[in-house]
């Protein structure tokens, strides 16, 4: 990376900071530099104070040190305290606008990206890494090190400059201690360049493990999975599988540290001889009555000081630049842009509903994945017309309405509305002319009407209008808090727990709530019961009124309320038409899959008369 993209991304980067939490960002500062020049303070007096008895001084002299020494430090430990209760309250709010940043950006980021392992591993390593102390948060240490350092830098200077020109002080004995601080500053670089490294080397290479060790925790909190993991013991293998990843992490990382702190030792011997040196050359100066004896401590400490601050700054400077790269990570993640959202194009509003769609040559492959889901799929169709898409697991009914409703773009040919290709249209706008239910659709743990509304207020005369026209009004009226009742226990103890038909129910209200031009309904009965199913069956046109309805099953039962049926298969449309005129195939795949499951509702006769 270049001088000027670490300059610029060091920026970048406070910048955040402040924006984050400005008075954090503040106390940070703030409390650095206290603390930095607390210190000073009675290496200063203190000189003072002994020089003044030595010369025998007056006692109002000697007092005004003492109150000086212990004012000046009481005042700035209380600065200090401030900073610090400041900083110790802004710190979760620290943490909570970063967490919130995370999941802005994962609930803004478009679905197709989600699915990425590229955008999965990316997310995790930055992850990761914040752990380490590193990424923003890192910066704060940083900043805080850096205004640290460079006061104490200066003051150990301003403090010293005294010593550099004392006659009694030979100058090869000067120039072997500069050159004693250089040899250490030296090394500190070295071991402190060299360190990052090997911990650059490790969180790269176990990525992977710690994703892995990620989804066993996962796996363990879903309670959903809890149930097959009880009734299938399966808690051994996952136990086992998990120890065997953690047992792999922690064995590198103590590898790692012990690389680490080998590189360390010799740092800590060359500042121990240094300190020595020091002493030797002070004693020196002393016996050769050049300097004061008050001097003695203020140098010896003065000059350790600006060895500290020296390795201190080198050291942190080369962590803000390894914070970069991290950095640069992080705001590559924040950066990925929404291709998907660039379409300006407002969606007509017509209040005839007069919508026509068509797939003109669409073929699709998921990311990541070497096969099509969709090969040269030609579909139309238009508004209040009901159209039924089946055909076997896997045959791609799904991908076909993900496609419709932009949570993937085609990988070749276009979609058009009303003639114009989809990804010209505003995004939001265009998903708002869909009310879809998918099959594996996601009710949260807030109210029954929030979870219809897809809001937090609603209308409830018309959530309970809805919940009833999909069939969930008997379970409504059992009841006490009506449409205010939570589902799941997650955010209230009086959360009810719904069968999987009922859930399908609620999730077929929220379609009809939206009231948007184009239902879709994926697999709408898979959960119902054999009655319930029928029930949705004969209420379809009800339900559905005068909006387009696309209508996904594998039931074939189902298609005959349809006006049009396309039937997929291995990602292709192979035959469209009504059912009396496909039935009439009898080599085609429409007329083969209906005849399996006739004989399915021979044997159940209830059903078959039913349907
Ligand atoms: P259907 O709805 O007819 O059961 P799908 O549209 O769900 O079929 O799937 C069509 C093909 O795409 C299948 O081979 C399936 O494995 C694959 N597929 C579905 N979803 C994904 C995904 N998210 N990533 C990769 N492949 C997928």
């Amino acid at each position: 990376m270049k001088l000027s993209e670490h300059r610029m991304i060091f920026w970048r980067a406070v910048n955040l900071l402040f924006r984050l939490e400005r008075s954090f960002a503040l106390c940070v500062m703030f409390n650095a530099f206290f603390a930095s020049v607390i210190q000073y303070i009675p290496i200063y007096f203190s000189a003072k104070l002994i020089d003044a008895i030595w010369k025998g001084a007056e006692k109002k002299e000697i007092l005004w040190y003492i109150v000086l020494t212990v004012g000046l430090t009481f005042l700035l430990n209380l600065l200090l305290t401030l900073c610090r209760v400041v900083e110790n309250i802004k710190t979760t709010n620290i943490y909570r606008e970063r967490e919130w940043m995370y999941s802005k950006k994962e609930m803004e980021m478009e679905y197709s990206r989600i699915e990425s392992r590229e955008i999965a591993l990316l997310l995790e390593r930055i992850r990761m890494e914040s752990q380490t102390g590193y990424n923003l948060y890192y910066l704060y240490t940083s900043v805080r090190m850096l205004v640290r350092h460079i006061t104490s830098i200066i003051a150990s200077l301003s403090l010293i400059a005294s010593f550099f020109t004392l006659n009694s002080v030979p100058l090869f004995l000067k120039l072997i201690l500069m050159a004693g601080i250089m040899v250490t500053v030296l090394y500190m670089v070295y071991a402190t360049a060299k360190e990052e490294t090997i911990n650059q080397e490790f969180w790269k290479q176990c990525v992977n493990l710690n994703l892995l060790g990620e989804r066993y925790s996962n796996i363990v909190g879903d309670y959903e999975m809890g149930k097959d993991i009880r009734l299938y013991g399966m808690e051994e293998k996952i136990a086992e599988d998990n120890l065997r990843t953690d047992m792999e992490f922690y064995g590198d990382y103590i590898k790692k540290d012990k690389k680490c702190l080998m590189l360390f030792l010799p740092s800590v011997l060359f500042s121990h001889l240094l300190r020595c040196g020091v002493y030797m050359v002070l004693i020196m100066a002393v016996m050769a009555g050049n300097v004061s004896v008050g001097s003695i401590a203020k140098y010896v400490s003065c000059i350790m000081l600006l060895l500290d601050a020296i390795s201190g700054m080198v050291g942190t400077l080369q962590r803000v630049f390894a914070n970069n790269h991290y950095l640069k990570r992080f705001f590559s993640y924040f950066d990925i842009q929404n291709k998907m959202y660039q379409g300006s194009l407002t969606v007509e509003k017509r209040l005839d509903n007069e919508y026509d769609v068509e797939f003109r040559n669409v073929s699709f492959r998921y990311p990541n994945t070497e096969n099509y889901a969709l090969r040269h799929v030609n579909a139309k169709f238009k508004v209040g017309k009901k159209l039924a898409v089946v055909g076997e697991n896997g045959s791609g009914k799904t991908t076909f309405i993900k496609l419709l409703c932009r949570l993937y773009d085609p990988t070749e040919g276009e979609i058009f509305l009303n003639g114009v290709d989809i990804r010209k249209y505003n995004y939001d706008e265009y998903l708002s002319i869909f009310s879809v239910v998918f099959q594996d659709f996601t009710l949260f743990s807030f109210t029954i009407g929030q979870n219809v509304a897809a809001a937090k207020e609603y209308e409830k005369a018309r959530v309970e209008e809805c919940l009833r026209r999909a069939g969930f009004g008997e379970r409504l009226d059992t009841m006490p808090e009506g449409t205010d009742t939570y589902l799941y226990k997650d955010y209230s103890e009086k959360g009810i727990e719904i069968s999987g038909g009922e859930a399908q129910k609620i999730a077929l209200a929220r379609a009809l709530y939206r009231d948007a031009p184009f239902i879709v309904l994926d697999e709408p009965t898979a959960a119902l019961d054999p009655i319930s199913e029928y029930e949705v069956y004969s209420k379809f046109n009800e339900l559905s009124g005068e909006h387009t309805t696309i209508y996904i099953s594998h039931r074939l039962a189902s298609c005959r309320f349809c006006d049009s049926i396309v039937v997929f298969d291995e990602g292709r449309i192979i035959e469209q038409g009504s059912h009396e005129e496909l039935i009439l195939k009898k080599e085609g795949k429409y007329y083969e899959l209906w005849n399996a499951q006739a004989q399915y509702y021979v044997s159940t006769p209830e059903v078959a008369n039913k349907a």
